[in-house]
């Protein structure tokens, strides 16, 4: 694992709110490491984000013992190169699985290479190219690859997973497919307990400003408006044009909660603070959202489920505070 260096930023900003959140339902957060048996018949499952190592683990579920390439919170899919002893992961394993849509840019010849070895590699979005293509998001002339904040639609993938493992796996098919129907069920109901959480808040005033572009499924999900300060990947940086844009929509909405992203940079958002405290504006970090990776081992956000539930809580709360302070005088 690698940590990130340099990390991109993502403001997510909110127009000012007039009406309460209701009460956070319970949220199911699906199967966590302690429940994975590491049996030696096991199938060994090499992956490459964790959030691809938590849809392996809620599909495989015993019968897998998985390994994540980029197994942390602080890691960027966009421009991490897998090392030799990454590739030797890989090579070792039975079966690869990877995100897709072009979210792991620098795994293209390894991945390659796995193929041509005979070993078998899934893409879990390869379902979506070929049977949800209408549902997927454009973003600078490509497609937009977060596509796991659409939880309905990454729940297709888990059902995708299941009839590839099985076909390996052929023993445990029964398995793979009953667990993909329940992935498929936490999915729903993690959208559902979100879009009762935002409830509350009028429609237009559902404004998210975001570091780098990972929200756009999130936003529709959840009926937000959405606007990045920088490109798809983290590659690209934005200019100061594109922050003093920010800064003037930020100022002009009254916007005053925004947040940070686990796998990118603080930098353009303190950039973008400093440019509203030029303008008299002040900005509060509300806190840290999820976008790329699941959180760490050990904790209820590194489930998918748990990872996006943190992020509509940290945004749940940014706008309640925003509401408290609507009605303070
Ligand atoms: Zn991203």
């Amino acid at each position: 694992m690698r940590t990130k260096q340099t990390m991109p930023i993502v403001v997510l900003a909110f127009i000012c709110l007039m009406t309460t959140l209701g009460c956070t339902p319970t949220e199911p957060t699906g199967v966590t490491a302690t429940q994975t048996a590491a049996e030696s018949n096991s199938l060994q499952v090499g992956c490459t984000s964790n959030i691809v190592k938590d849809l392996v683990r809620q599909i495989g579920g015993e019968y897998v013992e998985v390994t994540a390439i980029m197994d942390g919170p602080g890691v960027d899919p966009h421009l991490y190169t897998p090392s030799p002893q990454d590739i030797n992961v890989l090579t070792n394993s039975d079966v690869v699985v990877y995100s897709g849509l072009h979210l792991e840019a620098q795994f293209e010849g390894a991945l390659e290479s796995l193929v041509n070895r005979g070993i078998p590699v899934i893409k879990v979005t390869e379902v979506l190219e070929n049977e949800f293509s209408d549902r997927l998001l454009q973003a600078d002339g490509a497609v937009d690859p977060h596509v796991w904040f659409d939880l309905e639609l990454w729940g297709r993938c888990g059902g995708w997973l299941a009839g590839e493992l099985a076909q390996i796996d052929k023993v445990h098919a029964e398995e793979y497919r009953a667990a993909a129907t329940e992935f498929q069920r936490v999915m729903d109901a993690t959208r559902e307990n979100g879009r009762a959480t935002f409830a509350g808040i009028p429609e237009e005033r559902r404004v998210l400003v975001t570091a780098h572009d990972a929200f756009q499924y999130f936003a529709r999900t959840f009926n937000f408006q959405v606007e990045a300060v920088q490109g798809l990947s983290t590659e690209s940086e934005p200019g100061l044009k594109r922050i003093n844009e920010l800064a003037t929509l930020l100022v002009d909405s009254r916007i005053s909660a925004i947040f940070t992203e686990q796998s990118v940079s603080d930098r353009n958002i303190l950039a973008l603070i400093s440019a509203c405290d030029s303008r008299g504006h002040h900005l509060e970090v509300g806190g840290t959202l999820y976008s790329d990776t699941a959180g760490p081992a050990g904790t209820r956000e590194e489930t998918l489920a748990g990872a996006v539930m943190h992020n509509i809580r940290e945004i749940a709360g940014a706008l309640d505070v925003q509401q408290l302070n609507q009605v303070k005088p």
